[in-house]
């Protein structure tokens, strides 16, 4: 599936326009990362996206989207949160089972079928990650009440509200882990060594900063 340009030029540039809404600085090593590519091709990808006027890199390595980047992206991304709500709403799969699923399919999606989505299912709505068509800024969370994981106090009590989806890698991690959306958790303690202990139902785990800091969470109220 990425093999062809115009699949990976949206890609490209959905993954820069969630990495941007989630609050982080788009570096080409974090796109090969996710994107799971080689540095060499992430180079060629982006002088191609450049010249075609998608995205500008700063002297500062940062790569940011131009006008035109910021539509296709927020067009994919829309189809990607449709096609994510399909599966899990319709046809009742998990979360961590459709990723490569709408990965494939937002791509084939037709003007007429995106219609019908967005009537069907809303275009508001939270995907099985938690997340709206772009996922929120820390800040944004935060002004609600969300904390991320890696900040939770010791000896309270959480439930997940969502994941930062950009990292497919991570969502299987957090799955094997036994974190998903709608989890309960008691924050046992932030260790020195910037992992965190909780303790879930299936017992105590151990995580390490980048994976908490994925994991949004809202207190749950004692009595
Ligand atoms: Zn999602």
């Amino acid at each position: 599936m990425k093999d062809s340009i115009h699949v990976s030029k949206e890609n490209y540039l959905k993954a820069i326009l969630e990495a941007e809404a989630e609050g982080r600085e788009v570096i080409p090593v974090l796109l090969a990362h996710w994107l799971e590519v080689s540095a060499p091709a992430v180079t060629m990808a982006l002088k191609r996206l450049k010249r075609d006027g998608f995205v500008e890199v700063g002297a500062d390595g940062i790569v940011r989207l131009t006008a035109a980047g910021r539509e296709i992206a927020y067009r994919t991304a829309l189809r990607h949160h449709l096609i994510e709500r399909m599966l899990s709403e319709i046809f009742g799969m998990e979360w961590h089972e459709i990723h490569e699923e709408a990965e494939r399919l937002e791509h084939a999606v037709s003007p007429a079928f995106e219609t019908k989505l967005k009537e069907k299912l809303g275009e508001c709505g939270a995907c099985p990650h938690g997340n709206l068509v772009l996922p929120e800024s820390p800040a944004e969370r935060k002004k609600r009440g969300e904390t991320p994981l890696s900040e939770a106090s010791e000896g309270w009590r959480y439930t997940v509200v969502s994941l930062f989806e950009r990292d497919p890698k991570l969502l299987l991690f957090l799955h094997g882990a036994g974190i998903g959306p709608g989890q309960s958790m008691l924050v046992i303690s932030r260790n020195y060594d910037q992992t965190i202990s909780i303790e879930l139902p299936a017992g105590i785990s151990i995580l390490s900063r980048p994976a908490a800091e994925a994991v949004w969470l809202r207190p749950e109220l004692l009595g």
